[in-house]
């Protein structure tokens, strides 16, 4: 059987993650936002720090918003640290503090979408539900997907995904799933002999039958998951917004002088590009514009 397979695999291989010692919901959100587009490693001396300085959800609404986001530094993409703020305050003031418990609930709060409320549902609250993040996408598509048909939609995927969750073990299943994903199903080299799910994988009996068994799967493929090609960090404007919450947790600045920081730092654009970029962080709510001086909100 699968579930039995695949637990049991994790059981003996899965990571000793911290994370995966906690029931708290508000610790899973903390964890689940850190780890959108930042690797493990990265992750968890973060993930202790932060706890240490904001070690529950009213600690952390009630805390400077600057004081966050410059917490947040090192781990890119300063908007998750906005969003898990506004959760944090909704949670205090909608519901005393008490993260609910059911997922359409869940999804009502602010920043929170179909994976984050689907994982605070099963990790913190160890309900039986199924959501997708890029590893259990593909490995729902490669295991239970006709290899030769259309990408399924989202909602096929998800469908399928909630057909497999063995009742009353939603929360290890889930883990187990994203942990095969993120060391055995891989997106460009996936290494089906070790799996403990290739007797019962579509896409590992297509590519046998293909006679290709042992090789990566073929990266041009274009069932396969499609996966995202980011565009250049190097002189991108999100790497330009990074430096700026870089200099802001400083000091406030001048356009000036963050101008005259970013040219030193070899990023060169124009006095309207920065203030677009400056303007779009002020939208975010990453920054406060007042008068000539850019800041962190308080
Ligand atoms: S057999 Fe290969 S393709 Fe299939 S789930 Fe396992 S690692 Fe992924």
């Amino acid at each position: 059987m699968i579930a039995n397979a695949l637990i049991a695999w994790f059981t003996t291989n899965g990571r000793d993650l911290p994370w995966r010692h906690t029931r708290d919901p508000y610790r899973v959100l903390v964890a689940e936002l850190m780890l959108q587009q930042t690797q493990v490693e990265r992750v968890i001396p973060k993930y202790h720090a932060f706890l240490a300085q904001f070690p529950d959800v009213q600690t952390l609404a009630a805390a400077p918003t600057s004081a966050i986001i410059t917490a947040w530094q090192g781990l890119g993409y300063n908007r998750r640290a906005l969003y898990l703020q506004r959760t944090a305050q909704a949670v205090v003031s909608q519901y005393a503090g008490v993260f609910p418990r059911d997922v359409a609930t869940l999804k009502q709060l602010p920043g929170i979408g179909d994976y984050t409320s689907g994982a605070i549902a099963c990790f913190a609250y160890e309900q039986d539900v199924a959501f997708l993040d890029t590893n259990i996408r593909r490995v729902v598509l490669r295991l239970w997907s006709d290899p030769h048909a259309p990408i399924p939609s989202e909602q096929s995927l998800r469908d399928l995904a909630a057909q497999q969750v063995p009742a009353g073990q939603g929360w290890v299943w889930n883990q187990a799933i994203m942990e095969l994903g993120a060391i055995i199903c891989t997106a460009t080299a996936p290494k089906c002999p070790r799996c403990p799910l290739r007797g019962d994988c579509g896409d590992y009996a297509a590519r046998l039958a293909a006679d290709d068994a042992l090789l990566p799967l073929p990266p041009a493929k274009p069932r396969r998951v499609a996966e995202r090609k980011d565009a250049p960090f190097a002189g991108s404007n999100r790497q330009i917004r990074g430096r700026i919450i870089d200099a802001l947790r400083e000091s406030p600045q001048s356009g000036a002088q963050l101008h005259t920081h970013l040219t030193s730092l070899g990023l060169t654009l124009d006095t309207a590009k920065l203030t677009t970029i400056i303007a779009g962080l002020g939208r975010d709510g990453l920054v406060v514009v007042d008068g000539d001086i850019i800041k962190l909100p308080e």
